[in-house]
């Protein structure tokens, strides 16, 4: 196939790339940079069957020859108002990328007659009402706080997927990826494993927004990656959640860190954030990645954090 993925220099973009070119595919990846790094692609530079277009994702879209797939993963990813990176701090550009930007990639996959890929998210659900959250739950989400720039867009993103499949047959899929870590995070990102992972390789304490009983469910990108190209191939429309169903507590996540790193600098609690909508608890049920997919993830918490871990250090961190 000849796939186009846009977001390709993030952190899940990069992986894709990487995964879908093993696989004897042509790659076109698209990106602007606004969260994303260069170097994330820098080993493509001389692969034949990969080519890069700077592009924002929201102006109309233009990419030379046929396409059998397209990735829509462009958006700023992490909630966290610290890091320049977050989406609290570019929220028109999120806005623009989960609206303009899906609606331009809907129209790439459907002049091109391509299956087209929604990368959505487990904010979707917002802060969840119902525990583990099934893909049928429709979600408890604030529609003017500071997470809502990436939610609506993220929800709007959906309702105009299953719009194009539903009024052109575009042959459409959509993933809620539950939080996902691994290598080529960025390390400002904001998000918990790259902040605590920083914090514990300079020596330092923690920060704990809030009492660090709110809870996460932490999935290794090679699983996830794994579970976005068996949708790919699958026939399915309607949204499957993927992500690991290990939930952790951000008490005991610190602890896990602290200790795989040798940190002995403990933990420091900051203000909470539930006021800005921080959801208290996360983890997807995943009976649906499992009877359509055939999809499990294989890698425990503690092999994917040392992985990780390796990688920062090796990166400078
Ligand atoms: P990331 O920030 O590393 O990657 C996002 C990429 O999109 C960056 O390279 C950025 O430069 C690019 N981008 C953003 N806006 C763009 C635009 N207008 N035009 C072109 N490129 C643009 O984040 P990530 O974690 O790799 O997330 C990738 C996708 O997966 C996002 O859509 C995110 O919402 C989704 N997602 C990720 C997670 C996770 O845990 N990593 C969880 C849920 C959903
Ligand atoms: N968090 C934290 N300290 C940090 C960064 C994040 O306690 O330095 C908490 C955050 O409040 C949230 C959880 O970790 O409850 C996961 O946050 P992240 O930014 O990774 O993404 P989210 O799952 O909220 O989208």
């Amino acid at each position: 196939m000849r796939i186009l993925i846009t977001g390709a220099a993030g952190f899940l973009g990069s992986h894709l790339c990487d995964r879908l070119l093993a696989e004897g595919h042509q790659v076109v990846g698209m990106d602007n940079f606004i969260t994303g790094k260069p170097e994330n692609l820098a080993h493509l530079a001389n692969n034949q069957n990969f080519t890069f277009i700077r592009h924002d994702v929201s102006a109309y879209i233009f990419v030379p020859g046929k396409l059998d797939a397209v990735l829509h993963f462009a958006s700023p990813a992490s909630p966290n108002p610290a890091s320049p990176f977050g989406y609290t701090n570019l929220p028109i550009q999120t806005m623009k990328a989960g609206a303009l930007g899906t609606h331009n990639t809907l129209g790439v996959a459907l002049a091109n007659q391509a299956r087209y890929l929604l990368a959505s998210t487990s904010e979707i659900y917002g802060d969840p009402l119902e525990h583990p959250q099934r893909e049928d739950y429709w979600g408890h989400v604030n529609p003017i706080g500071p997470r809502s720039v990436y939610d609506e867009a993220k929800r709007f993103a959906e309702a105009l997927t299953m719009a194009y499949h539903r009024f052109h047959n575009v042959n459409t899929a959509i993933v809620r990826i539950f939080n996902t870590y691994g290598p080529r995070m960025h390390i400002d990102d904001g998000r918990v494993v790259p902040n605590f992972i920083h914090q514990a390789l300079q020596g330092q304490p923690l920060t704990i927004y809030g009492d660090g009983k709110q809870t996460r469910s932490f999935c290794y990108v090679d699983d996830l990656i794994d579970g976005i190209v068996k949708l790919l191939l699958s026939k399915e429309h309607e949204p499957v959640n993927i992500g690991n169903d290990t939930e952790t507590s951000m008490n005991e996540f610190a602890e896990i860190i602290n200790r795989l790193t040798g940190n002995t600098a403990g933990v420091t609690y900051l203000p909470d954030r539930r006021g800005e909508g921080d959801p208290q608890r996360r983890q997807p049920d995943t009976a649906r990645a499992r009877a359509v997919l055939g999809w499990q993830p294989q890698v425990a918490l503690e092999d994917g954090l040392q992985r990780t871990i390796a990688y920062f250090k090796q990166a400078g961190a």
